[in-house]
């Protein structure tokens, strides 16, 4: 099932809503917030060929190895020329610097995104249904009206996404009431935790599904004709009759994501998928806007492996690929790997069987050979892994692999990285240290998530282990390098502060306790701010450019209008990210 490359199911009710528009008006309102004081300043017959482009003055963390806090920077063609006190930046600052003072706030190094689906989230902003606030059956119905209401005269299909198996009828959700509401227009209405589809009519002829097809997961009713409810390998057939969205689509869908990102203070990320359903326009499209110079910030693309895919012809196409992005500010970087699914499908593998299931510990999705010999020529080809593990069966084949991968190189330099882990074997935390795979953590999701945790988590795993999901300060103590990412649009906002709230409380964000996951995974905030910033440069091999402020590395600098390692670590979700400079030029200003 290619559709199925989220971690989990979507959850955006409750803790996580904010809707996107709320988010933008929020930064509108900073207008009032005289936070940023801007002047020029300087003598002005000075002309001194030091002078800055810009100085930042104030409390700047600097996230060098030491962790450094210091009074002032400078940034000049869109390198950082000075960090030190506030006397020395004098001599950078000329007629034309723009000086800005953080007053309450702070500055510190951009942040480093190691997991969002940009292209996704943006295109399903743009183009597509949203049914994740609906509540009912028929309150899907009422909202998938309003959209048909408002799509473009001509417009050939429409997807969507957001709708939850609880609210359907029995049996699932029929294409006959779709009809009602969106007539011939073939319709896809992919489900909240993306394991089913939800078709009209009009989609079944289009994808030839009938009567007559004998295909695995299309349900059908007692006449034996199709419901509408599409899944498991049906998935696939629906996949192939809908048509790819346009590049000039992709680009937009891209830059949506890429604004959105640049005011929560981002200025890099990794899109997991950059082949995504076997898609050649989202490749197509973010290598356009490289060469038309239109990106925003720097991409790191993955390049999936499907099972089934022959090593030696998918080593040749994903280096291809990556020769193709080569330079400028899109490189593919890694190859996404899906080791296992998710707990709620019971297809999460596990060491140890679910607690609902005994005998059943779900299944790996690739076998162990199979990985060994993959891993090996991924790290041949100068490619790093980059593997989705929920379990921690899942979790310890990878690390099985790797571990052989680093016997016969005899390198542990290749930075491959293991994503979500949402339930890992403390043994396999330690061999993750040791052999340098880093843990891309999603702290996000640290806490007893209402309408999920006891519904689906406790009951599948068990209290035991469910209480001991979503590890965190055990990689810290086992050496890894831990970077955040928010899997977008999983969550929304995909906001970097949010995370750093979540990894140094891991409870809600009003600080109720009552939801609080794993007390004793708790880290500072110094090492959560460390994880978006210099870690996240470490994984794309840039840390030598960017991830902390350091004289000589790129002008990427964020300005906040708190103080986030002074104040509760509960205020830090309300901090506002007042500038965004990615390379000395600014891309998210408040203003
Ligand atoms: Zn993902």
């Amino acid at each position: 099932m290619s559709q199925v490359f989220f971690c989990k199911t979507i959850l955006r009710g409750g803790e996580n809503v904010k809707k996107r528009i709320g988010k933008f008006l929020a930064a509108a309102v900073i207008l009032t917030l005289p936070l940023l004081l801007f002047a020029a300043c300087g003598d002005s017959d000075e002309a001194s060929s030091d002078a800055a482009d810009t100085v930042i003055k104030g409390k700047i963390y600097t996230e060098d190895a030491n962790d450094s806090v210091v009074e002032a920077v400078a940034v000049k063609d869109g390198e950082i020329v000075y960090t030190g006190d506030a006397a020395g930046v004098e001599e950078f600052t000329g007629d034309d610097t723009e000086v800005i003072e953080t007053g309450d706030g702070a500055a510190m190094p951009s942040f480093v995104e190691a997991h969002a689906h940009g292209v996704q989230g943006g295109y399903e902003g743009l183009y597509e249904a949203l049914l994740y606030e609906g509540e009912s059956y028929d309150q899907y119905l009422d909202m998938m009206k309003e959209f048909m209401g408002n799509i473009p005269e001509g417009t050939p299909f429409v997807k969507g996404s957001g709708w939850i198996n609880g609210y359907t009828p029995e049996g699932g959700p029929l294409a006959t009431d779709l009809d009602k509401v969106t007539g011939d227009i073939p319709v896809v209405l992919t489900s909240g935790d993306h394991h089913s589809y939800w078709v009209n009519s009009a989609c079944l002829k289009m994808a030839g599904l009938d009567k007559d097809s004998d295909v695995e997961g299309l349900k059908k009713d007692s006449d034996g004709n199709p419901t509408g409810l599409v899944q498991e390998r049906a998935m696939d057939y629906i996949d192939k009759a809908i048509p790819d969205y346009t590049v000039e689509q992709y680009k937009e869908a891209i830059l949506a994501y890429q604004n959105e990102a640049a005011s929560y203070g981002i200025t890099a990320y990794f899109e997991p998928m950059v082949n995504l359903n076997g898609s050649e326009n989202i490749l197509k499209a973010y290598n356009e806007l490289d060469e038309e110079g239109g990106l925003l910030m720097n991409v790191y693309g993955g390049y999936q492996v499907m099972p089934g895919d022959d090593i030696d012809a998918f080593i040749k196409e994903v280096t291809a690929a990556k020769e193709e992005a080569e330079g400028g500010m899109f490189n593919i970087l890694a190859v996404k790997i899906l080791t296992d699914g998710v707990v709620e499908g019971h297809t999460a593998y596990l060491l140890e069987d679910y607690a609902d299931t005994p005998g059943d510990r779900g299944k790996p999705e690739f076998d162990t050979e199979y990985l060994k010999e993959l891993y090996l020529k991924i790290q041949k080809a100068g490619i790093q892994v980059h593997a989705h593990c929920i379990g921690d069966a899942a979790t310890q084949q990878t690390v099985d692999a790797l571990e052989y991968v680093a016997e016969e190189t005899g390198t542990t330099d290749a930075r491959h990285a293991i994503t979500h882990l949402q339930v890992v074997d403390k043994a396999d935390i330690e061999r993750m240290g040791q052999l340098n795979i880093i843990a891309v953590t999603n702290p996000y999701w640290y806490l007893q998530e209402p309408g999920y945790y006891h519904e689906v988590e406790v009951p599948y795993l068990g209290e035991e282990r469910a209480s001991h999901e979503y590890p965190q300060k055990d990689f810290f103590d086992a050496g890894c390098v831990v970077t955040t990412g928010s899997d977008y649009p999983v969550t929304i906002p995909p906001a970097p502060l949010d995370a750093i709230q979540r990894g140094a409380t891991r409870c809600g964000f009003d600080g109720d306790k009552s939801n609080l996951l794993g007390e004793d995974q708790i880290v500072s905030v110094q090492d959560m701010m460390k994880t978006c910033t210099y870690n996240g440069a470490y994984q794309n091999f840039a840390e030598e450019e960017t991830g902390s402020l350091e004289v000589g590395k790129s002008g990427d600098i964020i300005v906040l209008d708190q103080d986030i390692a002074e104040i509760d670590p509960v205020q830090i979700t309300k901090t506002k990210v007042l500038k965004t400079m990615l390379g000395g030029k600014t891309i998210y200003n408040a203003k």
